[in-house]
């Protein structure tokens, strides 16, 4: 019943001169998504993308469509949709065909002529083709504000395009058109939103994930596998590594001021993680901190913490609610998997009373009871990479 998919992009349409890169870019993004387009013939105008099947769409094709493009960054929604001449009869059949393959009889029509030579006006059309589908019976109705059903008919020089499904997009710029970071993943909720946060920015993001094994569970390293698969879901091709972190963590422990220990971990995971992303030639790293959401979060202690990386931390959550971060955790498919049980790295070890204001001074001077640059080195010389995946049931990203 579907022959194209229109694609309506989302903030590419404010660049100028450099547009062209970010289309290109949402083009190959598009083909690895959907496992190539040679099924279709496809047209690029400022705004919009028609991918053209000369057959019908098959239901595989189709739901690939329907799972994919809300993972696409770039994509403001995307509507399937059948072809048909440009004459206000055929839309009009067209139209009342599409209403009879969904439930809802409250329905609105929304046309858009970008091609000026049709004759009818946009509001001449809608009303043509509203006053169609009603006198059609079914009891349906015309309902502006609510309506069950969309009617979209789009008018473009090539043909007409009517569609009754509206699937929404990711939003954001193309994957790779912003640079590459790095992320800190553990195994809570806020480190995938904040990944995926920045991805949306058109970063390709790499995740570093430190675990204490043996004093923590492989389990908890399958569980950041599969968030990492989870959030590959939007990028394809991730890479995950995995830092053994235990022996600083023991030699923390062991030498430094209890108090300090936590804003210690976090300022040995920064250099690490700043140690690989500049191999990489990423530029930043990422992390899923907000203000004063746990005590080595307090402002003071993030400053601390920052002042150890060799490279700028961005937060994409620093002012975010936990409620927000967890409803944002759901609809991008992580929560399910965040709130399964994990032993945290860092909550070994942990004293009762941490620092909530420390100081770039009291941590050095606890830092120069290690050896830390023989520590990082051991750290980065066990670091591994890890397969990502498998990429969990997609029934856990929920509609948005
Ligand atoms: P999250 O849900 O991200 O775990 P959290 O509230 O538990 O958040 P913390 O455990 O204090 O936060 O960690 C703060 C940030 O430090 C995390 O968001 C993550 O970016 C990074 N981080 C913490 N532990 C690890 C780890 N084991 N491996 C990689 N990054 C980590
Ligand atoms: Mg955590």
């Amino acid at each position: 019943m579907y022959d194209t998919l229109i694609i309506h992009t989302d903030e590419i349409n404010l660049k100028g001169g450099n547009r062209h890169y970010f289309e290109q870019a949402l083009m190959r993004n598009l083909k690895a998504h959907l496992g190539g387009l040679d099924d279709f013939q496809v047209i690029q105008r400022k705004g919009s993308i028609i991918l053209r099947s000369e057959a019908d769409l098959m239901a595989e094709r189709l739901d690939l469509l329907r799972q994919e493009m809300p993972r696409i960054f770039g994509v403001a929604h995307s509507f399937p949709a059948k072809r048909c001449d440009q004459d206000i009869n055929r839309i009009k059949e067209a139209a009342l065909d599409q209403m009879e393959t969904v439930s809802g009889s409250r329905f609105y029509v929304a046309a858009r002529r970008a091609d000026k030579t049709f004759p009818l006006t946009s509001p001449e059309i809608a009303r043509q083709v509203g006053a169609h589908i009603l006198k059609s019976g079914g009891g349906r109705s015309v309902d502006i504000d609510d309506p069950e059903v969309t009617v979209r008919i789009e008018i473009n020089r090539e043909g007409a395009y009517v569609s009754v499904e509206r699937i929404a997009g990711a939003g954001g710029l193309p994957t790779g058109t912003s640079g590459q970071v790095v992320s800190l993943l553990s195994g809570g909720i806020d480190s995938p939103v904040a990944s995926w946060k920045i991805m949306r920015r058109g970063c390709r993001v790499s995740f570093v994930h430190f675990h204490s094994l043996p004093h923590t569970s492989p389990a908890s390293v399958d569980k950041v596998k599969r968030l990492a698969a989870a959030l590959d879901r939007y990028q394809r091709d991730s890479r995950l590594y995995l830092v053994p972190f235990a022996p600083i963590q023991r030699a923390i422990t062991a030498s430094t001021e209890p108090k300090l220990r936590v804003v210690l971990y976090r300022r040995s995971m920064l250099r690490l993680a700043g140690r690989l992303a500049e191999g990489w030639g990423a530029q930043a790293l990422v992390t899923g901190d907000s203000i004063g959401q746990v005590a080595s979060q307090t402002l003071e202690n993030l400053v601390t913490t920052d002042a150890a990386s060799p490279l700028p931390v961005f937060r994409p959550l620093i002012g975010e609610d936990k409620r927000d971060i967890t409803a944002l955790a759901r609809r991008i498919g992580t929560y399910d998997i965040s709130i399964e049980p994990h032993d945290d790295c860092c909550s070994l070890f942990v004293p009762d009373h941490p620092e909530l204001s420390s100081t770039q001074g009291a941590a050095q001077a606890e830092e120069g009871r290690l050896d830390l640059e023989s520590l990082v080195t051991e750290a980065l010389s066990g670091a591994a990479e890890a397969a990502v995946g498998p990429a969990p049931a997609p029934a856990q990203e929920s509609d948005r």
